[in-house]
């Protein structure tokens, strides 16, 4: 079975192996081109500012708080699976080190 996570060597930190996923914004207007920034943001607040996209089939723009493609990165396992592995990495470890 392949390992899907790997123990970091420091202290009690503890590593969840991530697949990368580049995130792409549909058109709203069209459905079928991709959302593609235009490099020109939009003041919308005195700190916030949203960023202006362009779709690559009907050049319908929209802006949006971040900037499309996004990437993200997905642990191999989540939530409850991850708290299970790093329990038992760690019993794993005290148990070596007796
Ligand atoms: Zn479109």
């Amino acid at each position: 079975m392949e390992r899907k996570f790997f123990p970091a060597t420091n202290g009690v930190e503890f590593g969840i192996a991530c697949r990368a996923v580049m995130v792409h914004r549909i058109c709203d207007k069209c459905e079928k081109g991709v959302m593609g920034p235009t490099g020109q943001t939009i003041q919308t607040g005195p700190q916030s500012m949203r960023m202006l996209h362009k779709c690559s089939e009907c050049g319908h723009s929209e802006s949006y708080d971040v900037q499309y493609p996004k990437l993200e990165f997905v642990p191999h396992v989540q939530g409850a699976a991850a708290l299970d592995m790093m329990r038992r990495h760690r019993k794993n470890k005290n148990s070596q080190q007796k």
